[in-house]
């Protein structure tokens, strides 16, 4: 940590930081430049941060240096992490194709659409019975029967299944079915949601809050670890600009920087960041371009009577080209579609 004292700080006020920081049994260091005098502390950046340095007479600003979290950060872990989702797993090397419906709809449904996903080489199925929609008015999933069905289809299929929870009392119900918990875009900052999967001892997908910065996301996923749950996918899945041709507006620059910044696998769901089928393979293409570790996509037999985002769901015609992407692209970024 640094305090840049301010071009007309007096020598009292040094001293006074050096005071309170070496009483908080830290170390400073003083160094006068032409202009201005800065310190640099050593010790315990957390009680530097409750020391209210930013208050004292003649202190301009207070720089952290070092990440304000540490379990998910590259800084105390350089090697990038794989997580395991049912024996599946995500991270450098490999290219995981996770994909499914957006909502379970039917048994009928849900079988049909992981059919079309695994045979485009999807190794894990996704599909939400729990479903955080804008409208009240919406279908808001199934709720358990919908984790049901997601199970018979894991029975019958043997993918492993990812699935959204929205409240942290369902945790231990959506934990009894899911292989992997996700964590919408909208509850990226539901802290009591992020401390309820961190206790569950399930991976975790954290989804980037729409509105959320690297670092905050990155903090998010510091709940879930500082709860001893260090299985976690970051997910980035879009962000709000001012740009309206897309339902979000991909970061695909966020995926390069949380990796340099994490240890943990990041992925991109290129559905929901477009919003519209003719960008998914697209947006898939760059995912994989720019080495993420997987990409999770919305298929829907019949997207036209879909229940949820049917507009951005793949439907048959595509698979094919899914198919050919996911084989062709990862190998040239030094990775290979994982398969089971
Ligand atoms: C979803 O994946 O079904 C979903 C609701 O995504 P997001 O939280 O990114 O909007
Ligand atoms: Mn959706």
């Amino acid at each position: 940590m640094v305090v840049v004292m301010s071009a007309d700080a007096e020598e009292a006020d040094v001293q006074a930081v050096v005071t309170v920081v070496e009483g908080a049994g830290g170390e400073a260091f003083v160094s006068r430049g032409v202009n201005r005098t800065i310190i640099g502390l050593v010790g315990d950046v957390e009680q530097f941060g409750t020391l209210n340095l930013n208050a004292l007479r003649g202190v301009s600003d207070v720089i952290r240096i070092s990440a304000p979290y540490k379990l998910v950060s590259r800084e105390n872990h350089p090697d990038r992490s794989v997580v395991r989702v049912g024996g599946v797993p995500i991270g450098p090397g490999t290219m995981t194709l996770i994909a499914g419906p957006c909502a379970v709809e039917t048994p009928e449904q849900t079988l049909q659409a992981a059919r079309m996903a695994q045979a485009a080489g999807a190794t894990l199925l996704r599909g939400g019975a729990f479903k955080p929609r804008t409208s009240p008015y919406a279908f808001q999933g199934l709720g358990e029967k919908g984790l049901r069905i997601l199970a018979d289809v894991r029975a019958e299929t043997g993918m492993p299944i990812v699935t959204e929870v929205v409240d942290a009392n369902d945790v231990e119900l959506v934990a009894s079915y899911a292989d992997m918990l996700q964590v919408g875009t909208r509850n990226m900052q539901n802290f009591a949601l992020l401390q309820a999967v961190g206790g569950i001892g399930r991976p975790v997908m954290l989804k980037r809050g729409m509105n959320a910065t690297i670092e905050e996301w990155l903090m998010a996923a510091e709940y879930i670890a500082q709860r001893g749950n260090l299985d976690i996918v970051l997910c980035e899945r879009g962000i709000r600009t001012f740009e309206k041709a897309t339902r979000n507006t991909l970061d695909i620059s966020a995926v390069s920087v949380a990796q340099r910044l994490s240890h943990l696998p990041v992925i991109v769901d290129p559905s929901h960041s477009g919003g519209r089928r003719d960008l998914v393979l697209p947006l898939t293409r760059a995912a994989i371009a720019v080495g993420a570790d997987g990409v999770i996509i919305d298929v829907h037999p019949s997207p036209e009577s879909a229940l949820c985002d049917g507009p951005q769901a793949l439907v048959d015609d595509d698979m094919r080209e899914l198919a050919a992407t996911v084989r062709a692209l990862p190998p040239i970024v030094g990775r290979t579609l994982t398969t089971v």
